[in-house]
C-alpha cells in the first residue's frame, strides 16, 4: 500500500512538472510584437535608398563622413550645434556599426546617419529637407530561460559550457556572494537559474535581463534565492531564500571580487619550511591575485589605520561596529584615509607585494572583540529579513517561481573520457 501512495504521488509531481511548463512557455514569454515587413530598418523602407553598412574606424569624424557623402557643410554644422543633447558628434566611438540611406539618383546624396548606440538603441540623424536628428530604440523579444547545471571545475566554465551569458556568473555570484563562497565550491555543488534573455529581430542576442529566481546547492545544502521588494519607496531590492531570509549578510565573503584563488586559509598551526617548520599561526586568509587588483571593504565602518608598518606593509584597518573589525595587508597601495567612512564593497586600495609576501595577494584579517578569528568560519550576521507584515505576501510571489525551478533539470556535465572519444571516433 506504501509503494502505491508514492507512485501516486511520484506521478502528480510529474503532472504538475509538465503542465507548469505548459503554462510557463504560453504565460511567462514576454513577447513585444516585432515588424513582419522585412525590408523595414531603423524605421524606414530600406529599398527606397542605397544602403551603406560600416563601422566607425580610427580618425573617421561625423563631419569627414558627412562630406564624403555629399552632405553640405551648413547642415553638418546644424547637427552638431543644434542636436548636441540627442547626438553629440564628438562622441561617436571607434567599432560603432552605422547606416547611411543614400539617395538612389546618380548624386547618391547620404539622406539618413544612422549610428547605433548599444545593440538596441539607435540614433537617427535626418538629413533631407530640415536636419533633425531622434534617439529610437530596436524591438526586442524577452525569451524566458531556464538552466541547470552541475559544477565541475568552476561556475563561469560550467555556465560557458551552458552558453550561458557570462554577466549571468557576476549577477549569480553576487546574489550569492555573502553566503556561498565561490572560491570553495565542490564538484557536484549545483544551480538553477531563470532568467530572460533579449533578442532584438528574433535573432541577434542582446544581453541577459536580470535573474528571476535561482537555486544553489553547495555540500548538498539548497539556498533559493528570488528578488523582492521591500521598500517600494526606496525601491530596495534584495534577494531572499525560501525561508524569507535576506542573502546578504553584513559582511562579504571576500575582499576581492569574483574570480580570485584562495591560497591561504586561517591556521593557528601553520608549519612553513622557512622557519624551520616551528609552528607560525597564520591569523588571515590570503587571495591571490594579480598586483592592482582592486580590494573592496567586506563592509561599512570607518578607518581606523592607513599606513605602512613592517611585514604588513601597506594596510588598510576599518572598524565596522563594537564587536567587528577588518584588516587588508600587502596593498600596493592603499585609497582611503584615516578617519574615512566606507561603504561595502567600495574599493580601499590596491593588491600588492608590500611587506613579507612572496606573492601579490591580500591578507584579510578578521577582528572580533579584539582577537582575530576565522572569518571562513564565522557566522555572520544577516541583513533584514523580510518584515512579517509582508510575508504572506512574498510567499505568494515566491511558490509559482520555486515550482517552476523545482522542474528544470540539470544538464549533466560531459566529461572527455577516452570511452567517449572512442564511440564518437569509430
Ligand atoms: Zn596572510
Amino acid at each position: 500500500m506504501r509503494k502505491y501512495i508514492g507512485a501516486i504521488l511520484a506521478l502528480t509531481l510529474w503532472v504538475s512538472c509538465k503542465e507548469d511548463k505548459q503554462v510557463t512557455t504560453e504565460e511567462l514569454v514576454q513577447v513585444e510584437p516585432i515588424e513582419k515587413v522585412p525590408v523595414t530598418r531603423f524605421g524606414f523602407n530600406i529599398e527606397e535608398f542605397n544602403v551603406v553598412q560600416d563601422t566607425v574606424r580610427w580618425g573617421d569624424s561625423f563631419g569627414e563622413l558627412m562630406l564624403k557623402n555629399k552632405v553640405d557643410y551648413p547642415k553638418i554644422a546644424t547637427i552638431s550645434q543644434n542636436f548636441k543633447d540627442t547626438f553629440d558628434v564628438r562622441k561617436i566611438m571607434v567599432g560603432k556599426p552605422y547606416t547611411i540611406l543614400k539617395s538612389k539618383d546618380t548624386s547618391e546624396t547620404a539622406e539618413v546617419f544612422i549610428y547605433e548606440n548599444d545593440k538596441v538603441n539607435y540614433t537617427v540623424v535626418d538629413l533631407r529637407d530640415s536636419v533633425f536628428a531622434y534617439r529610437s530604440k530596436r524591438k526586442v523579444k524577452y525569451v524566458e530561460r531556464e538552466v541547470g547545471g552541475v559544477i565541475t571545475n568552476n561556475l563561469s566554465e560550467t555556465l560557458d559550457n551552458l552558453g550561458v551569458d557570462y554577466a549571468i556568473t557576476i549577477d549569480l555570484s553576487e546574489i550569492y556572494a555573502w553566503t556561498i563562497d565561490f572560491f570553495r565550491l565542490e564538484k557536484g555543488d549545483r544551480f538553477k537559474i531563470i532568467y530572460d534573455e533579449r533578442f532584438i529581430n528574433d535573432s541577434i542576442y542582446a544581453g541577459r535581463g536580470p535573474i528571476k529566481a535561482a537555486l544553489f546547492e553547495h555540500k548538498g545544502r539548497p539556498i533559493y534565492a528570488f528578488p523582492y521588494v521591500t521598500d517600494s519607496l526606496k525601491n530596495i531590492l534584495d534577494y531572499f531564500d525560501q525561508d524569507a531570509n535576506n542573502l546578504r549578510r553584513t559582511f562579504l565573503r571576500a575582499p576581492i571580487k569574483f574570480g580570485y584563488r584562495l591560497s591561504s586559509r586561517y591556521n593557528l598551526k601553520r608549519r612553513i619550511a622557512y622557519y624551520g617548520y616551528k609552528v607560525r599561526p597564520h591569523k588571515g586568509t590570503d587571495y591571490a591575485a594579480p598586483v592592482g587588483t582592486p580590494i573592496i571593504a567586506t563592509a561599512d565602518g570607518t578607518v581606523t589605520e592607513s599606513t605602512r608598518r613592517g611585514g604588513n606593509g601597506k594596510y588598510v584597518k576599518i572598524r565596522h561596529n563594537g564587536t567587528y573589525s577588518t584588516q587588508y595587508l600587502h596593498m600596493r597601495k592603499q585609497k582611503v584615509k584615516k578617519g574615512e567612512f566606507v561603504r561595502q564593497g567600495d574599493v580601499i586600495g590596491w593588491v600588492g607585494m608590500t611587506g613579507n609576501t612572496g606573492g601579490p595577494h591580500v591578507c584579510y584579517r578578521f577582528w572580533k572583540n579584539g582577537r582575530q578569528v576565522d572569518p571562513l568560519r564565522e557566522k555572520l550576521p544577516a541583513a533584514e529579513p523580510i518584515v512579517d507584515s509582508l510575508r504572506a505576501d512574498y510567499v505568494e510571489y515566491f511558490t509559482p517561481l520555486k515550482e517552476q525551478l523545482d522542474c528544470i533539470e540539470y544538464t549533466e556535465p560531459i566529461f572527455e573520457s577516452e570511452e567517449n572519444l572512442v564511440t564518437l571516433n569509430p
